[in-house]
């Protein structure tokens, strides 16, 4: 009976997962193994907030494993030295795993799979985490996409209704211990901050599917309006979820399908503006994949010439800590710090407060996000912050600089979010909730911070830095 090693690695999952059906159809013997190597990851190792999402998925993902009458093996180290010692020990065939799409991924994937082919083992690599592959789509030239909405029509057009792979009912494993304990990882924080991460998300394939029912049971329907308003639940919060690859878009498709087939005409939900928001999400993997420097340099390579401002680091910390005395910005930083997690259109207002108002660089919020969210990304933190900068491909035009305080009298009109986030504001009336220091008294009772910049006027420097750079 011969055996296969299926490599988990952002695939968190058993249900529509290529690389285990592959290997439970070909192998008898099937070792599910997850290698910890944070150095193969370039700059990117995952951030504290990533760690404790990944270190909870793996025990759930252990736990659905050991149902099946199985385990997840947990390794430590270079990730070739551990499959080929797992090969010696196990007398493995076979080696099976779902592809990444980050540069260093890439790098490292070919190189393990060019030295296994090599002592004669049989790699084979599958697509699971997107709905199509970046070079599946490409421009009638054979080029990469540089603009979204041309990628969306030719991306929409190749896709059918998907069929999702059922998880295996069993999976005969193979006796072998020397298993690393998780906690041997260190993925979890020394100083426990996690309360709040505890009390927003259940990481795992069944905390996907939960929120995923949830989604279509109560906001699908709405989702185009409500979308942008953070104090609601409008949106599927599934994007920690897809990270880890605890549910495939594909997964998502199908069912979004099959729940309008199932409602009445009438009642029947719009998906079109759902799947278009994970059309970004394949957008950015395409970006990612075809100008892998872009997690780090100007995709337009004309604002390499911006005069970024060098205050002190000291303003990049009261951003980060969520004391800049603007309210939506503000409220937006402690929702991060406290679930890990902000809303997209809260997201956009502090990456454009920090790019404009401050004018740091895109880099040092990319950076902090990436610490903070439990769904960084590269591609679509990348993305997000070269759009919002202006820097990126098919990015918001520089000279569009959000007005923090206009999006939440427009996206928040009653305050809820600013109130939930800013306690020490619950009470304040709601045109002081929103420019809480045109209120002296407000900002001395409640201590909440009086603004640390000018809106008006940061927005001029920055539109003369941009006009600047434009001239130089
Ligand atoms: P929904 O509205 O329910 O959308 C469904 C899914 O579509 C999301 O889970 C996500 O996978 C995808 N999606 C939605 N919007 C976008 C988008 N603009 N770009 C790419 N994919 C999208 N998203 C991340 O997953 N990780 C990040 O690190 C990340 N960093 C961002 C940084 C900035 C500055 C900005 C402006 C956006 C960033 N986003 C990031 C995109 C977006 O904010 C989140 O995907 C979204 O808020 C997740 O919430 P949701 O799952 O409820 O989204």
């Amino acid at each position: 009976m011969s055996t296969a090693i299926v490599w988990f690695r952002r695939d968190l999952r058993l249900a529509d997962h290529p690389a285990l059906d592959a290997a439970c159809a070909r192998h008898g013997r099937v070792l599910p193994l997850h290698i910890h190597a944070p150095h193969e990851e370039g700059d990117w190792a995952p951030g504290a907030a990533s760690r404790w999402w990944l270190h909870h998925s793996l025990a759930r993902l252990d736990g659905r494993l050991r149902h099946l009458g199985n385990a997840l093996h947990i390794a430590r180290g270079d990730s070739l030295a551990v499959l080929r010692s797992l090969i010696e020990r196990t007398g493995a065939t076979a080696v099976y795993w779902n592809r990444l799409y980050e540069p260093a991924a890439i790098a490292r994937d070919g190189e393990v799979k060019a030295a296994l082919r090599e002592q004669g083992i049989e790699v084979r690599s599958f697509n699971a985490s997107l709905l199509r592959e970046p070079w599946q789509v490409q421009t009638r030239l054979h080029e990469p996409y540089r603009v979204f909405t041309p990628f969306w029509r030719t991306l929409r057009t190749q896709l059918d209704a998907p069929h999702p792979l059922p998880a295996p009912t069993a999976l005969r494993g193979v006796p072998i211990d020397g298993s690393l304990p998780l906690d041997a990882l260190g993925l979890l924080p020394a100083i426990r901050w996690d309360q709040g991460l505890h009390e927003a998300w259940q990481p795992g394939e069944q905390g996907a599917q939960e929120w995923l029912d949830v989604f279509m049971d109560d906001a699908i329907g709405d989702y185009a309006q409500a979308r942008d308003l953070p104090g609601r639940h409008g949106t599927s919060r599934l994007s920690p979820h897809l990270h880890f690859g605890e549910i495939s878009p594909r997964q998502i498709h199908r069912q979004l399908l099959d729940r309008a087939a199932a409602t009445s005409a009438r009642r029947r939900p719009d998906i079109e503006p759902y799947l278009r928001e994970l059309g970004w999400r394949e957008f950015a993997h395409h970006l990612l994949y075809h100008f892998p420097r872009t997690p780090t340099e100007n995709f337009n390579a004309q604002f390499d010439r911006l005069r970024w401002s060098d205050a002190a680091a000291s303003a990049i910390e009261r951003w980060q800590q969520g004391r800049t005395g603007i309210p939506l910005v503000d409220a937006g930083m402690r929702e991060l710090w406290h679930s890990g997690w902000m809303h997209n259109r809260v997201r956009m207002v502090v990456a454009s407060f920090l790019t404009k108002n401050l004018r740091q660089h895109w880099r040092h919020g990319a950076r902090w996000f990436w610490d903070t969210l439990v769904d960084a990304d590269l591609a679509n933190n990348t993305l997000g912050w070269q759009w919002v900068a202006g820097t990126g491909a098919d990015a918001a035009p520089y000279f569009r600089v959000f007005n923090p305080v206009m999006q939440a009298q427009k996206f928040d009109p009653r305050g809820d979010y600013l109130r939930r986030w800013l306690p020490e504001l619950a009470d304040a009336p709601l045109p002081q909730l929103h420019e809480p220091w045109k209120d002296a008294e407000l900002l001395r009772r409640s201590g909440y911070p009086a603004p640390m910049v000018n809106l008006r006027e940061t927005r001029e420097d920055a539109l003369a830095a941009y006009q600047a750079m434009r001239h130089a």
